[in-house]
């Protein structure tokens, strides 16, 4: 065993006497592929991989953490653009085997643990007819994306994932492992649903489910030199949105490998077939798409149509805001960034903020974004290391470009390495003074500080 600095040798004998999961180092088998997150830019190499199957791991694996007072980062799915997952010479608390999910069809619960991905979520939930919000895509992981609030699909009729969190199972930085629900422990749950991991690390999570089998989603695109009038249709069109549709709209290279660049709209509407085809018609009728595929399809597989866009270790940047005024000039200028842009794998988002998630009181949970609009999302993504300064160069530059039209309102969960604090600031609003007060009782030496960090008040 090669030694490594800062982790007794005896220690680790111990608790891997104990362990059920796998601890890895930097020579051991499997660690390499371990320490690889989905944004392949991210490039660390944590002394200790403690790759946990259930809770009494995670205690275990936190304790050698606050003994040693190397640096603590928690992994569910990885996905985390920022990297905040890997830690450089810390310990890795790494969740991606706890993969159990128990759904109670009668209750219309379900518990799933914090390694689980939204694709195997929605696998077992759709077994029984039921959904609720996950992640736009299926590869993301449900623990970091509900705790950082959750936009999806389902927002306008469910609202956002952390409205939908019954209670966790939560690991707190001294290592007890307390259940967190409205009833138990409210303060520590409030700042949960969206304090990202600043409060303790989730073993699992419990949600209210919904019944769904059936959407009318997809996607249709059209030629690049009509996008003005697409993101223009688009924004009319989603003044008044019902409950049961989500859209979002953007600028995409196709994912065939062209590389074409495109407008996009994709849609999800969770109601009747009928009330669907009704409600999307303008949308149905508008414009001469290139390709338009839009009909009926489970909840599942609407939740993967973007899956390749976003392949696992491509290169990424982004950047995002909430949009204050989405007018012509805006959208010209979104145009014509995009026909600048370096890479075949990029592209710009709107999601539209509306519905149930928009009727939550921004100070219900420690999410504040509940008010209808856009949230707008620039995501520079390329495989060519060489091409990395161009890429984010683009990036930063597309976001000046808009800023103009943009708030000071973040969202959390696409924040990038370099959003320091007043950008965590901006994500929280007039949650944040509160949320530094619930740090100070649970963390109050920032244990967990590795993520998109709240200081303890
Ligand atoms: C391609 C892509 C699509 C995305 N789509 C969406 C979307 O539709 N909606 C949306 O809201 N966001 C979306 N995101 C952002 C995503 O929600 C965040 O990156 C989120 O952090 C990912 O969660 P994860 O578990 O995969 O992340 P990880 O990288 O594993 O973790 C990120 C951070 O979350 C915390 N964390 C993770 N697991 C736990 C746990 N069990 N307990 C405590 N803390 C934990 C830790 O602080 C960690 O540093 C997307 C990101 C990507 C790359």
């Amino acid at each position: 065993m090669a030694v490594v600095v800062g982790i007794d040798e005896e220690r680790l004998r111990t608790l891997g006497a104990r362990f059920s999961g796998v601890l890895l180092r930097l020579k051991d088998e499997g660690y390499e592929e371990a320490r690889r997150v989905h944004n392949g830019l991210i490039d660390k190499r944590p002394a200790l991989i403690a790759r946990c199957r259930g809770t009494a791991d995670i205690v275990e694996a936190l304790a050698l953490a606050r003994e040693t007072g190397l640096e603590v980062s928690v992994r569910g799915g990885g996905h985390n653009v920022a990297g905040r997952a890997v830690t450089e010479g810390g310990i890795m608390i790494d969740l991606s085997l706890m993969k159990g999910i128990h759904v109670d069809p009668k209750a219309r619960i379900v518990h799933a643990q914090g390694g689980v991905l939204w694709g195997e979520f929605n696998r077992e939930t759709a077994l029984h007819g039921l959904a609720t919000t996950g992640g736009v895509i299926s590869t993301t992981g449900i623990a970091g994306l509900t705790l950082g609030g959750g936009v999806g699909w389902l927002i306008g009729k469910y609202g956002l994932a952390v409205d939908n969190l019954l209670s966790a199972e939560l690991v707190t930085a001294d290592g007890e492992v307390l259940t967190v629900s409205d009833e138990d422990h409210p303060d520590l749950f409030w700042a949960l649903r969206g304090g990202g991991g600043n409060f303790g690390i989730a073993a699992s999570l419990e949600y209210r489910l919904h019944p769904l089998e059936q959407v009318y989603g997809g996607l249709a695109v059209y030629p690049l030199d009509g996008a003005q009038e697409v993101l223009r249709f688009f924004r009319d069109f989603t003044q008044s949105l019902p409950d049961d549709l989500m859209v979002v709209g953007g600028l995409v290279h196709a994912p065939d490998g062209s590389g074409v660049p495109l407008a996009a709209l994709a849609v999800c509407h969770s109601g009747s077939i009928e009330q669907a085809e009704k409600d999307l018609r303008p949308l149905l009728d508008f414009g001469s798409p290139a390709m338009s595929q839009i009909g009926p399809l489970p909840y599942p597989a609407v939740n993967t149509m973007l899956d390749d866009g976003y392949p696992r270790g491509a290169l990424n940047y982004w950047k995002t805001s909430f949009i204050r005024s989405l007018d012509d000039g805006a959208i010209d200028e979104m145009v014509d960034r995009f026909t600048a842009c370096p890479s075949p794998m990029s592209g710009m988002f709107m999601e539209v903020f509306h519905g149930a998630a928009t009727r939550v009181d921004p100070t219900a949970t420690a999410v504040q974004h509940r008010m209808p609009g856009y949230n707008f999302l620039v995501t520079s993504v390329w495989t060519d290391m060489e091409t990395t300064d161009e890429n984010v160069a683009w990036a930063r530059g597309t976001y000046d470009a808009i800023k103009p039209y943009l708030e000071d309102r973040r969202w959390l969960n696409y924040l990038d390495h370099d959003d320091a604090e007043d950008a965590v600031r901006s994500a929280y609003g007039p949650n944040y003074e509160r949320l530094a007060a619930v740090k100070r009782r649970y963390d109050p030496d920032n244990l967990f500080r590795l993520n998109h960090n709240i200081q303890p008040a």
